[in-house]
């Protein structure tokens, strides 16, 4: 049994146990409507195999998610005539992730629209130009070698 698997409603929309309005599908991801959306075509993308959040997934299967991701975008470019997509990723409830099985939201963008960015929903924050330096060192010596 594949980790946290148990209960877990995107798993059961891969495995067509709960109705979903499917867009694509492959062997290695499933993409649907979501539920609520923010825009007409809004859609999330998901691996068929559960992992909670981008730590927990494997490289090769970001690959194909993301591959996924690309293709369904620009079917909902095309298909709903949109001006750009938003792509947002939500790891761990701080950053809201509500459904605790990674997903992408592929999110169509008609202009004129606020906020024009997904990071625009966030304020500014001042950071003084003497905090860049040390900021970017504490993430730097954490980033794996290989
Ligand atoms: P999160 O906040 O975790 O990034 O986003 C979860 C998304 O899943 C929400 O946008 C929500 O509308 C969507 N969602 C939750 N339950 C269901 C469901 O049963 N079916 C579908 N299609 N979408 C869902
Ligand atoms: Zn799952």
């Amino acid at each position: 049994m594949e980790k946290h698997a148990v209960e877990c409603i995107f798993c059961d929309i891969t495995k067509g146990k709960i109705h979903s309005y499917k867009i694509y599908e492959n062997s290695h991801t499933f993409a649907f409507l979501d539920i609520n959306p923010r825009n007409p075509g809004h859609a999330l993308v998901v691996p068929k195999k559960h992992y909670e959040t981008i730590f927990d997934i494997p490289e090769k299967d970001v690959c194909n998610l993301f591959k996924s991701v690309k293709k369904v975008s620009a079917a909902i470019k095309k298909g709903m005539k949109a001006d750009g997509i938003s792509i947002a990723q939500s790891n761990e409830t701080a950053a809201g992730q509500e459904i605790h099985h990674i997903h992408v939201h592929v999110i169509p963008r008609f202009s004129p629209e606020d906020p024009v960015s997904i990071e625009g929903m966030l304020p500014l924050k001042l950071i003084k130009k003497r905090e860049f330096p040390k900021i970017a060192a504490r993430i730097r010596k954490n980033v794996p070698r290989k």
